[in-house]
Formats: C-alpha cells, structure tokens, sequence
C-alpha cells in the first residue's frame, strides 16, 4: 500500500495533525493509498506558500513562452505515463478504462491548449478625446483556490489548473477527499518539469477544513469550485465574506428531447449513452428523457432491450463498459433516490438492484435503472441523482416539451434528437442551458466554454472563456502632453 505526500511550497508533506484517510478502489473495497487528511492549517499554510509565490512575481513574470512551453512539458509528461494515470483513474473513481483512457487524452491536450493561449493573452488600446495613449493590460488574478469533485478526478483538476496557470496564477488545488490519487501524481509532474515552488500546492482531504479555508481565507483571491449545488451555495456564501472572484461549476438535471421525427436507431444509442456514461455520476448526463408519444412505447422498449448491453464490473476488466459508483455512501443515495421513485409511483422498467454475483459482492455496484411514466414534479425528475437512473416523461407537442425541459432549477446542459434541423435549433434557441447538443449527446472539447444557467453554476471554463475566468482587467492612461494641466 502506498503513503502519499501532499504538495506544499515545492515540499512533499504530511497533515500538520498526521492525520490520514484510506483511498479506496470502490470496485474492489481494496485499499490503494494513504493520504494527508489535511484540515484549514495545512490550507493556510499552502495559501501561504502561493500569495509568497504570488507576490514574489517569480510565475506571473515569467515570459508567457516560457509558462507555455512548460504546460507543453505537463502535457508530453501526461502521455509519457498514460498507462498509469489511466489505471489510476479507473481504480479510484471506478471508471470503465475506456472512458479513463478518453480523460488522460483530454487532459493532455487541456494542457497543450492552455500552453498555447499563454502567449495569446493580449490587451488593447484605446483612443481618447484628450489625445492621452489609453491601454488595457491584462494580469493574473492571484492566489486561486481551486476544488474539486471525484467524478473526473485529473480532467476536473487539469480544467482548473492548465488556464489558470497560463495566466500566470499560483494555485492551491484541493481535489475531492475520495479521489485524490491523479492530483498529486500531477504534483509530481508539475515538481520534475520545473515549476517554482509554490506556484503549484495540492492538498488533499475534506471540505470541512481545508475547502473552507480555501473560500473564506482572505489571501485567495479567486475561488473556483466544480462541485453539487448544495455545496455551491456555501462556497458562494464564504466567498462573499472577502469579495473574491468566483466560478461556479455545479450540478444538473438535464433533459434530452426525442422527437417522432429523429434518427430512432441514432437517438436510442445516444440516450443511453447520455444517461449511463460514468455510472451516470456526469453533471451533464442526460437524466430526464423526454420523448414524444407517438414513439414513447417504441423508443423506450429499445433502450430496456439494450440495457443488457452494458457491461458491469471492474474498469480493467475487457469488456466492462460500467463501473461502480464512487462509494458506498454515494450508492446508498441512489439507491435511496431509485425507492424513492418507486413510492413516488414511477413505473420501473429495469435496473433498480445491485447485481448479483460475487465479482459485484465488494463494489457498490448498481444495475443501469429506467423509469417510465414519471411525473414532471416528482423527485425523481427534478433533483440530481448523480447515478444511472433515467426518467421518462411522454410529451405531446414541441412546447410542451421546452417548458418540461426547463422545468428545474439546473440549467446546465441539454440534447435534441430531430431530423428537422430547424426545429433542432429553434428548440435549442429556447432551452436554458450552457450546454447543448443536436443529434448528439456528451462531446465536449477543450476549445469549447463550459458551464450552466441558473442554479449549475456562475462563469464558464475551457476555451477563451475559460483563461478570461483567470485575468484581471487593468487600464493604464498615459498623459502625453508635458504643459501643466492647470486645473487650479
Ligand atoms: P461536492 O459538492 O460534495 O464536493 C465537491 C468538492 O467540494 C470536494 O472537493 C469537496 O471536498 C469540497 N467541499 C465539500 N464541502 C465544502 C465546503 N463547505 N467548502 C469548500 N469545499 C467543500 O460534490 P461531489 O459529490 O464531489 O461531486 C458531485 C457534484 O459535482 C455533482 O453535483 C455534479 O453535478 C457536480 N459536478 C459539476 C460539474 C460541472 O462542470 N458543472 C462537473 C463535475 C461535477
């Protein structure tokens, strides 16, 4: 079993109090490691370690080439231990690998493209009714803090750090207490390539502690958390306390709408796609689907006969395409979530049981689970799962349909299935949503914005948007003429 190290000010530390938490492989109950269970003293301390590195200027005046070429060399160090962080990932948050292996890819190439935009942070000029030369610079915010959840646990994180360290930011990053692991293999990473000491600090353990510190301590100047809703709403509340700049990205519960006219074979594949991918623990999963009467029957007979399809069990294994979910605690919540649509009156089609067999006995598996005929204000239909369970809803007609799709307090991402594009679009123009796909469901690319509407969360990340969540705005006017102004 291995002892981790958290990454403070360049030096590999354990908790101030020497506490410890047991990482988990939730597919097997095998212990992986031990990490720092680290509390608001270690936060302060590489909160500490970061404004130094922050104010020193060390990072933030390095040549933006040079910040860029050293994201090229996280990148090339990612793929150079592909097969590792593939494992890694697929052992601590249960992951199938070939959706590990998609996030080690992505993530690499988050990298390169944040290595890439360093050198295109630029400013303007303006000109001014004085004659005086106006500019507008654009700097780093500072001291970030930066948390994370356990269901993508090295893409999230490389979301947080690739753009704000191209900005020229020194971060403290806390990933979720369960799903520590590919954080601090990126520490090392980030040690070996030649970051200075304190531009990078990863701290692991809870929010209790050390994810407050992050958000009320008023030495961090930006706050960016990916994390529930629930959860969001304190962040928000500590980060009100010292005017930080914050992103929020949160949860969601996030419809797909089929309608008669769709591709059906193209639109079966996508929904389960939606749905199950990752266990169903995506923010943007699909998990209310909405589909038109007149294929209602069809459409869900043909998702309960491939359901079969999928494949549970351990991510290393061949031919698994579905894992566990993250842990015990998590399963008994959907779990309570699947009785609670069944009280409710949701008719369950398939799914809604652990599997059995004694390759599941030691994982917190749970069958892929679809609900039929739900009610639009059931539980089941408006609050965030965050496993494979979906929710169908018939609808008649294409209002119908958006006012059902925008019926939750989330606004975070939503796809349609028609083959008339004009209608793909006029429904799309209509949803509120950050992220939507027609005829598809679930890419997302690095040079692409992420985020919700309403209660998902605030900002964007990825693409250009997503360095702007990390600069300043600074105007700097230069008086050209040398006579006195002679105000008085
Ligand atoms: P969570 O909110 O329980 O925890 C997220 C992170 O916040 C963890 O690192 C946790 O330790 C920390 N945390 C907990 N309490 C805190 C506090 N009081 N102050 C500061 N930090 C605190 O979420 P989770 O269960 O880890 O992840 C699942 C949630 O994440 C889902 O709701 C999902 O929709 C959301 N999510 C959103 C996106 C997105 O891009 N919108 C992406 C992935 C996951």
């Amino acid at each position: 079993m291995l002892e981790k190290k958290m990454l403070i000010n360049g030096e590999w530390v354990a908790a101030k109090s020497g506490k410890t938490r047991e990482i988990i492989d939730p597919a097997s109950g095998e212990i992986l490691a031990i990490v720092p269970e680290s509390d608001s003293e270690d936060a302060k301390l590489a909160i500490a370690a970061a404004r130094k590195a922050f104010d020193q200027g060390t990072w933030r005046s390095t040549p933006a080439q040079a910040r860029g070429k050293l994201l090229f060399k996280v990148a090339q160090a990612i793929m150079d231990k592909f097969e590792m962080f593939v494992e890694l990932e697929v052992k601590d948050c249960g992951k199938p690998r070939r959706e590990a292996e998609f996030d080690v890819n992505d993530a690499a190439n988050c990298f390169e493209y944040y290595g890439g935009l360093a050198t295109k942070i630029h400013g303007h000029t303006m000109q001014t009714p004085d004659g005086s030369v106006s500019m507008i610079v654009r700097e780093p915010i500072g001291v970030c803090g930066q948390i994370v959840p356990w269901n993508y646990p090295l893409l999230m994180s490389t979301w947080k750090l690739a753009p704000a360290l191209a900005a020229g930011n020194c971060v403290i990053l806390k990933p979720s207490e369960l799903t520590p692991l590919s954080a601090l293999e990126l520490g090392k990473i980030f040690t070996e390539v030649g970051f200075p000491p304190g531009v990078v600090n990863i701290i692991t353990g809870p929010g209790a502690g050390a994810g407050e510190e992050l958000s009320t301590n008023p030495h961090v100047d930006k706050v960016a958390f990916t994390g529930g809703t629930v959860t969001g709403r304190k962040v928000m509340g500590n980060a009100t306390q010292n005017i930080k700049n914050i992103t929020l990205e949160l949860g969601g519960k996030n419809p797909i709408l089929v309608f008669e006219d769709c591709n059906f074979e193209s639109a079966v594949d996508w929904t389960l796609f939606a749905a199950f991918a990752n266990q169903g623990e995506v923010c943007s999963a699909g998990s209310r689907l909405l589909v038109q009467k007149s294929i209602h029957r069809k459409f869900v007979d043909e998702l309960v006969k491939r359901v079969p399809r999928i494949k549970l069990g351990h991510g290393l294994k061949d031919g698994v395409v579905m894992g566990p979910l993250v842990s015990s605690a998590h399963r008994d919540k959907v779990e309570s979530y699947i009785q609670i649509g069944i009280k409710e009156g949701a008719k369950l089609l398939c799914g809604g049981k652990r599997p059995s067999g004694s390759e599941y006995e030691k994982g917190n598996f749970v069958e892929p689970t679809i609900f039929d005929n739900v009610d639009p204000k059931m539980r089941i239909a408006q609050e965030e799962i965050f496993g494979p369970v979906l929710a169908v809803i018939p609808f008649e007609t294409e209002e119908e349909a958006i006012a059902l799709a925008n019926d939750t307090e989330y606004g975070l991402a939503a796809g349609v299935f028609t083959s008339n594009l004009t209608r793909g679009h006029r429904v799309i123009n209509q949803l509120r949503a950050g992220i939507t796909w027609i005829n598809n469901y679930h890419p997302t690319y690095n040079e692409m914005p992420w985020g919700g509407y309403k209660q998902s969360g605030i900002g964007r990340e990825l693409g250009l948007f997503g360095i702007e969540a990390y600069l300043e705005t600074k105007q700097i006017n230069i008086w050209m003429d040398d006579n006195p102004v002679g105000w008085y």
